[in-house]
């Protein structure tokens, strides 16, 4: 089909329809579009609120938290020294296992809890021991190689009272036996001088120094097992930090005794990292405090690890606060946890160059409200975001899914809408065809009488036909053309008024076998000539019907024509009538081309012809059957077919008795 077809009448309204809900379509779409932006934005905007209501309280909170300990601080430094060290203790005790309250002096960091520093900023001064009780024994062990005698004297020295004294009698007495190649003497030597405990060697823990010292000799013994057990041993009593050492002695024997044990296996090296940063805080704020005296809050990056330095100075002291990043976690954001919960929102530290000091709040597409440093003198900026960013806007899925149904079913709508109107041209389409049929066809059954009557009556006006019998026949073709035009014209006449619901029928009590024995003998006449035979048969006497022998003799007609019309080989046809079921049934049966099952609802409609009508000639305007059902359902009776292709077709029409 070209396309212009599509913009002519009635397939235009197609197009027309298509495009007005196309384009309803598209702008729905764009407004429920328009519509949803914004009302995303503006749940974005509800829960921007929200957390800047959050942050300013989370803010105001760390704030009043942070001038509470620097209250705390500036209290405890100013205690008498006595008193101190119970205030420091239970200060201290408020923090987590990642922070450290410490109390710097002119000349050394006391931590508290006491241990947690591996390493001190400053050496404790060393006590220098009189090393005159050597001297014999040094001669001896130096000058003459006498190493027994050596030993011995150094054994003797080591009974001392002074710890001092025997510390270094016995370091001296194991240094003797190595060199002897008694070894396990010497190991018993270091393991006196570990015993001794709090003593001090060459300004290094004893204790320190022999289980060092016995690691060495074990390595050079080669006793693989008891080395890494006892490494091992020694390097978690110097993350313990029991004695007070310098970060180069720290890292010294750190580097020594990993060496020994591998303990970066063994041990969790992210505590060891954080404790490290701890005692690199005390070194930071160790080192400040000699150019400037102010207090303090501060977080900075030691060991690649972030560290919180609060400090508070009071006459020759100063407090501080030293704590690492599970410190900020679990000591300032869950310490928050009440205030923040009924916010529903999760908090984050970040320092000036937007590291993250904690936990980043969550993925960098969810909305994050920021206080900075300058915003909250805070020594950091404080991160908020939503706890649940989906539960935020689970509602605006709601809605985006309702809004999508509305435009589906309106999608739906507008396809059976297109489907209701394309099947309304096409019926549309359908009666247009079948009216120029009709027209043509009513044209056809119209032209043929006349033609004949013309003739005739032409014949006979020119007095050409002298013999009264030849003008008598010719009287009687006349007579029966005409009749046939009158029964055509006055079928179309009545089918319209059928049509418009205008038909008045004459209604009377009838007998059904009179009205079709009149008909079929009527019928028999008029087509005597073409050799067709109507047989009737009428089962006993059959009650009286209310009708209009008129039309009802019309029905059994056009039934009758028909049959016969559509029989070309055997122009034979059986008429009964007879009664069933308080019924009167009539009957047209032929024996003819039949119909197809396919059409045998749709040449009840007006204007349909069949195919069996198509090629064979036969003459018809398609309203023969329509106008037998019009007058059938008139007398509330029922017409019904039975056909097979090839073997005929039968036609019944169904009468309600008269009571
Ligand atoms: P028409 O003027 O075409 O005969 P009708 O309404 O009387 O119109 O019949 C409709 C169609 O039904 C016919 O075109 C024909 O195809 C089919 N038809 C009607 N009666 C018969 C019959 N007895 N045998 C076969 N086909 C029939």
């Amino acid at each position: 089909m070209p396309l212009s077809a599509w913009f002519r009448p009635p397939r235009h309204l197609v197009v027309l329809f298509f495009g007005i809900a196309l384009i309803l379509m598209v702008a729905l779409a764009w407004l429920g579009w328009r519509l949803f932006q914004q009302d995303r934005a503006l749940e974005q905007q509800r829960v921007q609120v929200r957390l800047e209501h959050a942050a300013d309280i989370a803010a105001a909170a760390l704030t009043r938290r942070l001038g509470d300990i620097e209250d705390a601080l500036a209290r405890v430094a100013s205690l008498r020294a006595s008193e101190l060290p119970d205030s420091a203790a239970r200060l201290a005790g408020r923090f987590s296992h990642d922070a450290v309250v410490l109390v710097l002096t002119g000349d050394k960091v006391t931590p508290y809890p006491s241990g947690r520093l591996v390493y001190h900023p400053v050496a404790t001064p060393a006590v220098k021991p009189d090393v005159s009780a050597f001297a014999q024994g040094e001669v001896l062990e130096f000058r003459r190689r006498d190493l027994p005698g050596a030993a011995g004297v150094y054994r003797r020295v080591a009974q001392s009272g002074d710890s001092a004294i025997r510390a270094e009698a016995l370091l001296r007495l194991a240094r003797t036996e190595r060199k002897a190649a008694r070894f396990d003497a010497a190991l018993a030597a270091y393991d006196d001088l570990t015993a001794l405990g709090s003593a001090t060697v060459g300004g290094l823990p004893a204790e320190l120094v022999a289980r060092h010292a016995r690691l060495s000799v074990l390595e050079q013994l080669g006793r693989t097992d008891a080395l890494s057990e006892e490494a091992g041993a020694l390097y978690e009593d110097l993350l313990r930090g029991p004695w007070c050492l310098t970060r180069a002695q720290y890292e010294f024997h750190a580097a020594d005794v990993c060496r020994w044990s591998d303990c970066e296996r063994g041990a969790d090296a992210a505590s060891i990292a954080a404790r490290e940063a701890l005692a690199a805080g005390a070194e930071w704020l160790w080192d400040r405090r000699r150019t400037a005296r102010d207090d303090g809050r501060d977080v900075t990056w030691l060991n690649g690890r972030p560290v919180l330095v609060v400090w508070q100075h009071a006459a020759d002291r100063t407090m501080a606060l030293v704590g690492g990043s599970t410190h900020l976690t679990e000591d300032w954001i869950e310490g928050l946890e009440p205030t923040v919960q009924q916010q529903n929102v999760r908090l984050a530290f970040s320092d000036m160059n937007v590291n993250h000091l904690t936990a980043p709040v969550g993925s960098p597409q969810n909305l994050v409200i920021t206080r900075t440093m300058a915003d909250t003198r805070l020594p950091w900026n404080l991160d908020v975001a939503s706890a649940d960013p989906l539960a935020d806007f689970a509602q605006l899925a709601e809605r985006r899914r309702i809004m999508l149904l509305g435009l589906a079913t309106l999608a739906v709508l507008v396809a059976v809408g297109l489907y209701a109107v394309l099947r309304g041209v096409g019926r549309e389409l359908e009666v247009a065809r079948l009216q120029s049929d009709f027209v043509a066809a009513v044209s056809h059954e119209f032209r043929t009488p006349l033609t004949s009557l013309k003739q005739l009556a032409e014949l006979l006006a020119s007095g050409r036909v002298t013999s009264d019998e030849r003008r008598g026949r010719y009287y009687t073709v006349m007579e029966r053309e005409s009749g046939r035009l009158h029964r055509l014209v006055e079928g179309l006449l009545d089918f319209g008024r059928m049509e418009a619901g205008a038909m008045e029928f004459k209604w009377e009590r009838v007998a059904p076998s009179d009205v079709v024995r009149d008909v079929v003998a009527e019928f028999q006449a008029e087509r005597a000539e073409g050799g067709c035979h109507v047989e009737l048969t009428v089962d006993g006497p059959t009650p009286p019907v209310r009708a209009d022998s008129e039309a009802l003799g019309r029905a059994v007609w056009n039934l009758l024509d028909n049959a016969v019309k559509y029989s070309p080989d055997r122009q034979r046809v059986w008429v009964h009538v007879s009664q069933a079921d308080g019924l009167v049934v009539i009957t047209v049966r032929d024996q003819g081309i039949g119909i197809p099952p396919a059409q045998r609802d749709a040449i009840f409609r007006k204007f349909v012809r069949g195919t069996s009508s198509d090629g064979r000639g036969a003459k018809g305007t398609g309203i023969g059957l329509a106008m037998v059902k019009h007058i059938v359902e008139a007398h509330s009776g029922e017409v019904r077919v039975e056909s097979e292709v090839g073997q005929g077709s039968t036609f019944t029409i169904l009468l309600p008795v008269e009571e």
